[in-house]
């Protein structure tokens, strides 16, 4: 089974961290307004999801060989470098909402579209850990780091192969369509690797401090 098709995803969200990842108020009229687009995004969002098994090769001078494709990439070469095997993914959570006349604030809009590709994700871990074992995910994402940048998506999606299936295409400037998606490389990592801790970006969703010491041991 080296090609997984996710092409119905559920989306029923637990409200309440629905509403801890957005940080809503309960109770508020903001809430009120919140939770009624959560209701018509699970009715009409069609989350997809396609995952390739695949072989880690050569790793040398900062580049790693995945089935025939070689990446450029200092960080992947010393993330994968005792790992023989890799799960490649694309996941969208579909443009329903887009023409969504019913919903009036935007700003709700892209903050359940987040949510849903946020619980997309985990429905896809969830699958992985029951299927094959996985017990601690890590993810490299083409665009992340300057290390790996966004045009990687070409390669990624020629190795995934039939993208179209999880309704995703790339568009001149190499980032997914429709907006709110997510593709990478799943791979387990025991030591929990995290982007943010080599990313520099001032940024609101950080998960982990930048650290400088690690960066300079990758990339020195
Ligand atoms: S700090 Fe922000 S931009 Fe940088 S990797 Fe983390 S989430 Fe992404």
């Amino acid at each position: 089974m080296d090609r997984i098709l996710l092409d119905r995803i559920p989306l029923k969200f637990d409200l309440d961290k629905a509403l801890e990842i957005n940080r809503i108020r309960k109770n508020s009229g903001f809430e009120k307004e919140f939770v009624k687009v959560l209701k018509i995004a699970e009715e009409k969002l069609s989350c997809k999801a396609v995952l390739r098994w695949a072989d880690v090769g050569e790793i040398k001078n900062g580049t790693v060989q995945i089935n025939d494709v070689v990446f450029n990439s200092k960080v992947m070469a010393d993330n994968l470098k005792n790992i023989d095997k890799v799960f490649l993914y694309v996941l969208t959570i579909g443009d329903e909402l887009d023409n969504e006349d019913r919903i009036e604030e935007a700003v709700i809009k892209d903050m359940v579209k987040g949510t849903a590709l946020y619980q997309g994700m985990r429905y896809m871990e969830d699958y992985l850990k029951e299927k094959f074992g996985f017990e601690s995910f890590a993810y490299m994402n083409p665009g992340s780091l300057p290390d790996w940048p966004i045009k990687n998506n070409v390669d990624l999606f020629k190795l995934i192969g039939n993208v179209e299936e999880a309704g995703a295409r790339l568009n001149e400037h190499h980032y997914i369509i429709p907006w709110n998606a997510s593709s990478g490389i799943i791979f387990e990592n025991g030591e929990g690797y995290l982007n943010c801790t080599l990313c520099k970006n001032k940024c609101i969703k950080r998960r982990a401090p930048f650290d400088q010491q690690e960066y300079e041991r990758i990339f020195a």
